[in-house]
């Protein structure tokens, strides 16, 4: 199967083109590589292009006439959807709307969208299921439901057959060391409290130790990006067996704080982790995790690398191989 991977230049696309390629397909890429790195596109060929631009698209279907979509091309930092929302509405629903024109006249190939646990904006009761109400609380949240909220009109009116997916943390790298997260800058915690941990970055900064959770920080539920990739290929497959369009949660089902994450990363990596308390970062809602029982009941999804410390332990053998630190 040809797969259009829109986005697949970047940390969760790169993950799902590499277990395309493993299990047999072929991943094309379509990124404008504003985001994404040419290193990362590995399993078949790059079509540099903008989703912003309708002729760019068309041309990489005309090219590639592929069986299916996948999209995750998306701005994604929260700070900078606040402070440039025209810039977020533009690319990230202007340019799925692009995408879904030129879907239509290729004759509605099926569609996986990257989408994220920010539709849900803070929730009142946990965990968190799809049907939630949906009050996102920042710029990002608000684009991802408005393309989620097109792609439900359009399967109502017949063609599209989508699966939506939200995420709520990804992380980790390849567990061969192979790709792994790379943004620039970096805003994750993760990724962050390695770089401290490691002393090829500032100590990291704790946003908000005075949150109604039992330590005071935030709590997050962190999913393995190859969890991720393998309930990708589900929702494919499930897709390609003609199964109607589906929504649905993609975590671990298991809330940890930050406190608990940096206690976690100092065990992985034998490091202290220099750190600053600072004030609460705007648009963090205290508790996050998810109701994960939709995905095990469509896409057999089992959450299987997802354990803290196996997700820090993969993230830092990529970090630690790309920051050239001796081996432990
Ligand atoms: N966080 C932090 N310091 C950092 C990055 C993140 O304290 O350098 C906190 C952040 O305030 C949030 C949690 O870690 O409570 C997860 O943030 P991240 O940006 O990794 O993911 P998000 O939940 O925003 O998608």
């Amino acid at each position: 199967m040809k797969v259009l991977v829109v986005g697949g230049a970047g940390y969760i696309g790169a993950h799902i083109c590499k277990a395309l390629a493993a299990r047999g397909d072929t991943p094309v890429v379509f990124d404008n590589l504003s985001r994404g790195h040419t290193h990362a596109v590995r399993w078949g060929p790059l079509e540099q292009g903008d989703i912003r631009q309708e002729i760019d698209l068309r041309r990489a279907f005309e090219a590639h006439q592929p069986d299916a979509v996948m999209h995750f091309a998306a701005f994604a930092e929260v700070a900078e959807g606040e402070a440039d929302p025209l810039g977020f509405w533009d690319n990230n629903v202007a340019g799925s709307l692009n995408l879904l024109r030129v879907m239509a006249d290729a004759g509605w190939p099926p569609l996986v969208f990257s989408s994220t646990c920010a539709v849900y904006g803070v929730p009142e009761r946990l965990p968190l299921t799809e049907d939630t109400l949906q009050r996102p609380i920042n710029v990002y949240g608000r684009t991802k439901q408005a393309v989620e909220r097109a792609l439900a009109d359009q399967a109502g009116a017949g063609g599209l057959r989508y699966a939506a997916l939200r995420y709520f943390n990804a992380a980790g790298a390849s567990p061969d060391g192979e790709i792994g997260e790379e943004h620039e800058p970096e805003t994750h915690l993760i990724p962050n409290a390695l770089k401290a941990a490691a002393g090829v970055g500032p100590a990291m900064k704790l946003f908000g130790t005075d949150y109604d959770t039992p330590d005071g920080t935030c709590i997050r539920d962190f999913i393995h990006v190859a969890d991720l990739a393998q309930a990708h290929l589900a929702a494919l497959d499930r897709l390609q067996a003609g199964a109607p369009s589906f929504t649905c949660n993609l975590g671990s089902g298991q809330g940890y704080s930050v406190r608990e994450v940096l206690d976690a990363v100092e065990r992985v990596t034998g490091r202290a982790v220099p750190f600053s308390v600072e004030s609460r970062r705007p648009g963090d809602p205290a508790r996050l995790f998810a109701d994960i029982s939709r995905a095990q009941q469509l896409l057999g999804f089992a959450p299987e690398r997802s354990g803290l410390e196996t997700m820090i332990a993969d993230a830092w053998a990529f970090h630690r191989a790309r920051w050239n630190l001796p081996a432990q």
